[in-house]
């Protein structure tokens, strides 16, 4: 069932509060704030909302202000405004729609206008939503695409950077794959990777945790605030949820059924080298594991040295 959308309205004047949650509270959640400063507190607890009816002119922190805080934030910027104000000049309203506002309202209004607006912003949203949900989803296997991994990847790095604590990423890819396909056909191989997917995401046990099918027969994970141990602990996790589906491959010199090699590598990100760097240390590690038989993972712990000369990067211990 789709989830009811919830409208956050925010006005200092409690009759303008009123009649305005009078209009929607039949059809979407509403949550109402009294001024600016409860409007922004409002946006970060719970479930974020899909549309902000905002009055200007409010004691403390006015709409205009509100309006620039909500663009600012990438976490709220897709949260469409619509400014309701009784502030009727011309320059007002550029001034609000020149904040990244979707819509501007005179006050005194007329419910069915203000309904006819708030219905067509949600629509959008709705709209942009999916489209954003759909371009960072792998077509075959559901699971995010190599462009959200992508992002992933940086955005974790970036944050590992910050805090000054460990990130993992595990290279994982399909034993034998090619056998599989000779021997089941492309939809055969089509439907393991969508089972390998599925088995891969739920072998993963912490919300940060993200993988994603990085092409072909290829997946990776990335695992922020997880140390060398951890790593080596979850490509284990991930090896046997692979193997524990016992999908038949008669094919394959490495099992009876389907099996997966996994690299890993571990570090504390420092300034001056790239996410690339824990990349290519999984990618050899992944290399490693099939050179040493398949159906296994090797480990790499790496030290970052930054800008300091020399290689960025070197083994600390690996396994
Ligand atoms: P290794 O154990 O060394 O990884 O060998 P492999 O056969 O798995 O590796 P190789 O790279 O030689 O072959 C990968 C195969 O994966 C070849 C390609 O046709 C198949 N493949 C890639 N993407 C898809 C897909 O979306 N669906 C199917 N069915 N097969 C795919
Ligand atoms: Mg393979
Ligand atoms: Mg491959």
């Amino acid at each position: 069932m789709e989830q009811q959308e919830k409208i956050l309205i925010v006005d200092d004047e409690i009759f303008n509060v009123e009649s305005l949650v009078g209009l929607f509270k039949s059809e979407y959640k509403i949550v109402v704030a009294k001024n600016g400063e409860q409007a922004l507190r409002a946006v970060q607890s719970g479930k974020m909302p899909d549309l902000v009816l905002l009055d200007i002119t409010m004691p403390g922190m006015d709409g205009y202000e509100v309006c620039r805080r909500l663009k600012e934030e990438a976490l709220t910027r897709s949260i469409p405004v619509i400014f309701l104000t009784s502030r009727n000049d011309v320059s007002s309203e550029a001034q609000g729609l020149a904040l990244g506002a979707v819509d501007y309202i005179f006050k005194p209004f007329h419910a069915a206008i203000v309904q006819a607006r708030v219905r067509t912003h949600l629509g959008l949203k709705r709209k942009m939503d999916l489209l954003e949900r759909t371009a960072s989803l792998d077509g075959l296997t559901e699971i995010p695409n190599r462009r959200h991994f992508d992002m992933t990847r940086q955005q974790e790095w970036a944050r590992a950077l910050r805090m000054g604590e460990s990130l993992s990423l595990i290279m994982i890819d399909v034993d034998m794959f090619k056998q599989y396909n000779d021997h089941y056909g492309h939809s055969g191989g089509d439907l393991c990777l969508q089972r390998v997917a599925r088995a891969l995401t739920a072998a993963l046990s912490r919300p940060a945790d993200f993988v994603a099918r990085y092409g072909g027969e290829e997946f990776v994970a990335v695992l922020p605030q997880t140390d060398w141990e951890g790593a080596k602990r979850v490509g284990e996790q991930l090896r046997l949820a692979v193997e524990s589906l016992r999908l038949p491959h008669v094919r394959s010199t490495v099992a009876p059924c389907v099996t997966v090699s996994l690299g890993a590598a571990t570090t504390v990100p420092r300034a001056g080298v790239g996410a690339e760097a824990l990349q290519e240390a999984a990618d050899r590690m992944l290399y490693e594991a099939k050179h040493q038989g398949r159906n296994r993972c090797c480990a790499i712990h790496l030290e970052c040295r930054g800008s300091e000369g020399g290689e960025a990067c070197s083994a600390l211990e690996s396994k």
